[in-house]
């Protein structure tokens, strides 16, 4: 029940109505009978610095942030951690005795699914240059030990940022896209970090040529609309392994929630809430 002891977190992001993550953190503190509110926050760029000078104020637990100020509100925090530092996004937000403490749970949600694989000294190719890519390159560097990433995106020059931003956490080089073939066969682990096959475009792929997929890879696609995506039903096809994006997201989520509220995410009472997507 919301009363007048309520506590709030919300999500900052321009535009949040598509946003699953009310619905999942809801649906946990429900279950957990934890007087908290997770609220959708449409906020505009040039909003951003008085919305955020207004959590603290207002007694907001927290927030995550999403695109497009998961950099933007960097200036604005008291403290960060390493790994937000290191990824150079923030997507959680934390108020602790009135200051501001910036966070990335996306990393260790990237990571939460890989633990059941056996993937060190891999080779890994990250196909897209986005905030997603950042998050799996850094992760797979610092917790893989990898032979090498590859970024393969279509534009090099956002790939060759993270490439020299990362280059001191282990080997990473880059290619186009378009050349990016040899890479994939080779590759033990592969992570579709574009949105190329997100709903509403479910028929789209980034990778058409199949035949680069085979047993002995783990084909990991960060989408998680529609839970299963036609290059997770190719590479499967042709013998990969192959995991969905919905684990990520509860992943990130479920080390946010337990920075606002102390306590392990209900993971059963989230996936019930979130049946409908599979
Ligand atoms: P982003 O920052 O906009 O980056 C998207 C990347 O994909 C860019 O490198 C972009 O290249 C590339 N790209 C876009 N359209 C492309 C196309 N048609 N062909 C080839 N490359 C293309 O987005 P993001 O935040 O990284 O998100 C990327 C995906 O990851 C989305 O599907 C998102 O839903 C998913 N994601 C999932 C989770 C999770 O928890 N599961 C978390 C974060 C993101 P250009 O720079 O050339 O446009």
């Amino acid at each position: 029940m919301v009363d007048a002891s309520t506590r709030l977190i919300g999500i900052l992001g321009f535009p949040v109505h598509h946003s699953l993550s009310p619905r999942i953190h809801n649906a946990a503190l429900r279950a957990q009978g934890i007087n908290m509110l997770y609220v959708g926050l449409a906020v505009p760029p040039a909003q951003l610095t008085t919305a955020v000078a207004g959590l603290s104020a207002l007694g907001f637990l927290g927030a995550n942030v999403t695109i497009p100020h998961k950099e933007a509100v960097i200036p604005m925090l008291d403290r960060m951690t390493d790994r937000a530092k290191a990824v150079g996004a923030v997507n959680t937000l934390v108020v602790r005795d009135g200051l501001l403490l910036g966070d990335n749970t996306d990393v260790a949600g990237f990571l939460a699914p890989l633990a059941r694989h056996r993937l060190g000294a891999c080779r890994a190719v990250v196909l897209g240059a986005g905030g997603a890519a950042r998050a799996a390159v850094y992760a797979v560097l610092t917790a893989l030990a990898p032979r090498v990433v590859t970024i393969a995106a279509r534009r090099l020059a956002p790939a060759e940022r993270i490439a020299r931003d990362f280059a001191p956490f282990g080997p990473v080089q880059v290619t186009r896209l378009r050349a990016a073939a040899g890479h994939l066969a080779d590759a033990q682990l592969i992570v579709n970090a574009t949105p190329v096959g997100m709903h509403p475009d479910a028929e789209a792929t980034p990778w058409p040529d199949a035949a680069v997929f085979g047993p002995g890879q783990l084909v990991y696609d960060l989408i998680y609309r529609p839970g299963t995506t036609r290059l997770m039903r190719e590479a499967a096809a042709r013998g990969a392994t192959v995991l969905g994006g919905l684990p990520m997201l509860l992943g990130q989520a479920a080390a946010a929630y337990r920075q606002w509220t102390g306590k392990a995410m209900p993971l059963p009472a989230v996936r019930k809430e979130l049946e409908h997507m599979r």
